[in-house]
């Protein structure tokens, strides 16, 4: 992180001529010139680059009214295998496949291409250039599948913190999510192993910091975001709340095994329907406020931003 007395925005302005290829986007107005002052100023920025280019993010304080209690209502939203987003009151958020079949062809591609060059190495002897080349190609595949799902996960929890003012969502584990890519017993997923890595680098990570948007953009609406315990959500029926283990008996389908009940209908809503049940049960978990402090033994004192 620079401190922010190291970031003169007007001399970054300034220096386009010498840089000519320094091209910056303003995407928010920052508190800058004498639309900055003791309340509103920029406090640290921080550049990050990634293959197709970088950007600067801003850390900006500015005073604003505290928003008052929303009385929004209440939904559950389940990160799910076949259904990105799964909201309790039905409604599904979807997107396009991450990456994309052209996409993923061509990563294919420029792996093979360069783990057979990897294999011709002789030992001992410098990477040329022609892989190098290789791996940017890979990695610039890469970085615009992270781009679009930022912009996806911006888009999607934006409109989420807008329309309700409980958000209730499953406490954290990806070890859940990759369990589940794995399907069942009776019915195991297709391509579990492809299915397995991709949960873990994207679906995973995914659910993590879309959780962590809607924690600052619901509280930032004066909305409020809770985490209840997950285990056993997938199990219980949002019809009946019998938990019957084998209840889930594909990815996609989930059929209560209460025979009095029988309730059929997507596994993911399903489980969005459960979680606000369990909010409302009394089972939210009290994320730990503000900062804590991790004490390092000869590093002093790091400060740690708490979940
Ligand atoms: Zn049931």
């Amino acid at each position: 992180m620079t401190e922010a007395r190291q970031v003169d925005v007007a001399r970054i302005r300034r220096s386009r001529s010498a840089a000519p290829r320094a091209r910056l986007r303003w995407t928010k107005d920052l508190p800058v010139g004498k639309h900055a002052d003791k309340h509103h100023r920029i406090t640290g920025a921080r550049l990050a680059k990634d293959a197709l280019g970088r950007h600067i993010a801003f850390r900006v304080t500015t005073l604003a009214q505290v928003p008052g209690p929303r009385p929004g209502p209440e939904v559950g939203v389940d990160a799910g295998i076949t259904i990105p987003l799964a909201l309790s009151d039905g409604e599904v958020v979807e997107h396009g496949p991450w990456p994309t079949k052209k996409e993923e062809a061509r990563l294919l591609h420029y792996e093979q291409r360069a783990a057979r060059r990897k294999g011709h190495r002789k030992k001992g002897r410098r990477t040329g250039r022609r892989p190098h080349k290789t791996y940017d190609q890979i990695a610039r595949i890469r970085a615009t599948v992270k781009r679009r799902r930022d912009d996806w996960q911006h888009k999607t929890t934006t409109s989420i913190a807008e329309t309700y003012g409980t958000v209730v969502v499953e406490a954290l584990s990806i070890t859940n999510m990759v369990k589940s890519a794995k399907g069942t017993a009776e019915q195991p997923g297709e391509n579990v192993a492809q299915k397995a890595g991709l949960n873990r680098s994207i679906l995973g990570e995914a659910w993590g910091r879309t959780v962590q948007l809607l924690a600052y953009k619901v509280a930032r609406r004066g909305g409020r975001l809770a985490e209840v315990p997950a285990p056993g959500t997938s199990q219980e029926c949002a019809q009946c709340h019998t938990v019957t283990a084998g209840s889930r008996r594909t990815q996609a389908g989930f059929v209560c095994n209460d025979p009095a009940c029988g309730w059929e209908g997507n596994a993911d809503h399903n489980a969005a329907r459960t979680v606000p049940r369990r909010y409302r049960t009394g089972h939210a978990l009290v994320p730990a406020a503000g900062r804590a402090v991790v004490r390092r033994a000869s590093h002093g004192v790091k400060p740690a931003t708490a979940r």
